[in-house]
Formats: structure tokens, sequence, C-alpha cells
């Protein structure tokens, strides 16, 4: 594989984007408007600098990985000489679902269509295409380039050449491949999940605020962070829909979202990406301070 068309350019496929052409792939990042492209480009560019300041990569090599990268609104040129595209558009459904029909039809006949989705069935997003054999998860995780990890999804009809090609790939870009099957929430999410849920129920009940729970699953437990900052990192809208893709999925209670949660995300309060989640990040975006909940 050599030539990779990354659809969405927001803060997963700007880091699939970026990895990719750091090992030698030709990419094609590809999003809506020039504004988001060349804001993608300013953090490619930032996160290079970062890799460079910790001894990652050196100067030289930015200006490789920043040349490997086409930053594009055309699509139908971009895919159609595409050997792998990797979507990465908003949690949506129906949008992946209409991507993925749309690529099917336009790409080349030997083209392998993967989804980053954090929660939606590999299997239903391929139903109904041409080539529902060619269709798999790539699953990344955030922040990409330093995450060792891709969770690969393996719908129904996925064949055994598509799973090697692209265990090969994840190799090549220097990250580990781990192929589950497709089932809500995969394994990572469906194991993550329920913790974050249970971390919010905790508060929720006052049995402890959002300083101590962290702080006791850090250092007694020995996770990099805390559960609710991490819920904050990942946005309490997808946490809201992955766990609402579990209760479905499963058809069980014990997946059902706290109503702390649903409450925040209704008043728009998201974590990270809107300075104010469990944490406020207003003030110093590295040290965020707990916010207190009048429980
Ligand atoms: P995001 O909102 O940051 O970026 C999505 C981008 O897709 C936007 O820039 C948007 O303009 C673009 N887009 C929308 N429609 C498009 C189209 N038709 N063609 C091209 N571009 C289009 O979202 P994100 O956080 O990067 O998530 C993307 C996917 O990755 C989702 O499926 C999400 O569940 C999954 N994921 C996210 C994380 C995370 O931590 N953020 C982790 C793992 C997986």
């Amino acid at each position: 594989m050599k030539q990779i068309a990354v659809m969405g350019a927001g803060t997963m496929g700007l880091g699939i984007a970026h990895i990719m052409a750091q090992y030698g792939l030709q990419v094609s990042l590809i999003d809506l408007s020039e504004k988001i492209l060349i804001k993608s480009k300013k953090i490619i560019s930032i996160n290079i600098d970062r890799q460079i300041r910790k001894g990652v990569i050196n100067e030289e090599q930015k200006k490789h990985i920043l040349s490997n990268i086409l930053f594009t609104k055309e699509f139908n040129e971009s895919v159609k000489n595409a050997d792998l595209i990797v979507e990465a558009v908003p949690e949506n459904f129906e949008l992946k679902k209409n991507i993925i029909k749309n690529l099917d039809s336009l790409c080349n006949n030997n083209v392998i269509i993967s989804s980053n989705t954090s929660s939606l069935s590999i299997s239903s997003l391929a139903d109904k295409t041409h080539h529902p054999d060619r269709i798999i998860g790539m699953h990344f995780m955030n922040p990409v380039p330093i995450m060792p990890l891709v969770e690969i999804v393996v719908g129904n009809s996925t064949s055994e050449k598509t799973i090697d090609s692209i265990k090969v790939l994840t190799n090549k870009i220097n990250k580990t491949p781990l192929v589950v099957r497709d089932s809500p929430g995969f394994v990572s999410n469906r194991i993550l999940l329920p913790m974050i849920n249970e971390a919010i129920e905790t508060l929720s009940q006052g049995v402890a605020d959002v300083y101590s729970i962290d702080q006791i699953m850090r250092l007694g437990m020995g996770h990099p962070m805390g559960p609710l900052r991490l819920a904050d990192l990942i946005g309490l809208d997808v946490c809201l829909s992955v766990l609402k893709v579990l209760e479905n999925g499963f058809g069980d209670k014990k997946y059902a979202p706290n109503q702390l949660l649903i409450k925040m995300v209704e008043e728009g309060q998201l974590g990270y990406k809107t300075k104010k989640g469990f944490y406020g990040y207003d003030k110093d975006v590295k040290n965020p301070y707990p916010i207190e909940f009048n429980i």
C-alpha cells in the first residue's frame, strides 16, 4: 500500500494522516473546507515539533512528513487512486454509511475502506455495498501519533486478505494491530465506557468529589489519568453516544448512561473541547481545576 486517503481532518484524521506520512506513505487528507485544512496542517506541524523536541524525529523528517500529505477538498480525485481509505468523519451512522456506499462505487477494485468508528457496527456500515469483504474497522486511539494500538474490527463479511493487509500496514506505521470481532463498543470502549459511567455514578451519589475519584484511580490503580479527566478528553458527547450504542446493542440497562452525563451534554459541557466538563480548562489548559458538583 502506498496511496492513502483519509477522510475528515479533525482530531483523529489529522493524527492518522500524520502517522501514515511519517512512515513514508502518500496521504490525501480530505475535509469539507479550506479553513479546516489550514488548521489541521498547523496542528500537525505543532505535533511534529513536539516529536522533534522529544528526539523522536528530526527537522529533516518534518519536511518529508509534511510533503507526503496533500491537504485537499477534492474528494473524487483523491479517493480514485487510493489503496486504502480511512474514514474519520464524525460518529454518525447515516453520514458514515453514505460515505462508504459512495466510495464503494467510486474507488478502484482493490481498495480497502476502513472506518475509524469508536462504536458503530462495521457489518452494518458494509451492508449493501458491492465489496463488504474489503470493509474493515481501524480504530485508532487518541492521540494517534503516541498511542501504540490499532483495534482492528472484523465485520461479518471482511475477508482474511483484507485483515492481513491491514495488519501489515499497521505494523508498518509502528503500531500494534489487535483483531476483534464486530460487537458493540468492540473491546476497548465496551470495557472503558462502563468504568467512566460508574465513576460519574459514584460522583452523582456524593461518594467522593471529582479530584478524589480521579486520584484514587491514578494512585491506587496505576491509571495514567482518572476516568473523569479521561471522559473530558474523549468528549462527554462521545461518551454518551458510545454508552447508547452499548445499551441498545446489548439491550441491557447496565450500560444506560448516567443522568448527570446526559444533563452535562444537554447543557453543552462536553469536556476539554468546550473548556468545561468535570474540570474547568479556562484558566490553564494543562492544569485544569476540578469542578465542584453540589450533589
Ligand atoms: P472531529 O469532529 O474532530 O473531526 C471530523 C472531521 O470530519 C471534521 O473536520 C469534519 O469537517 C469532517 N467531515 C465531516 N463530514 C465530512 C465529509 N463528508 N467529508 C470529509 N470530511 C468530513 O471528529 P474526531 O474526534 O476526529 O472523530 C472522528 C471519528 O473517529 C469518529 O468516528 C470518532 O468516533 C472516532 N474516534 C474518535 C476518538 C477521539 O478521541 N476523538 C478516538 C477514537 C475514534
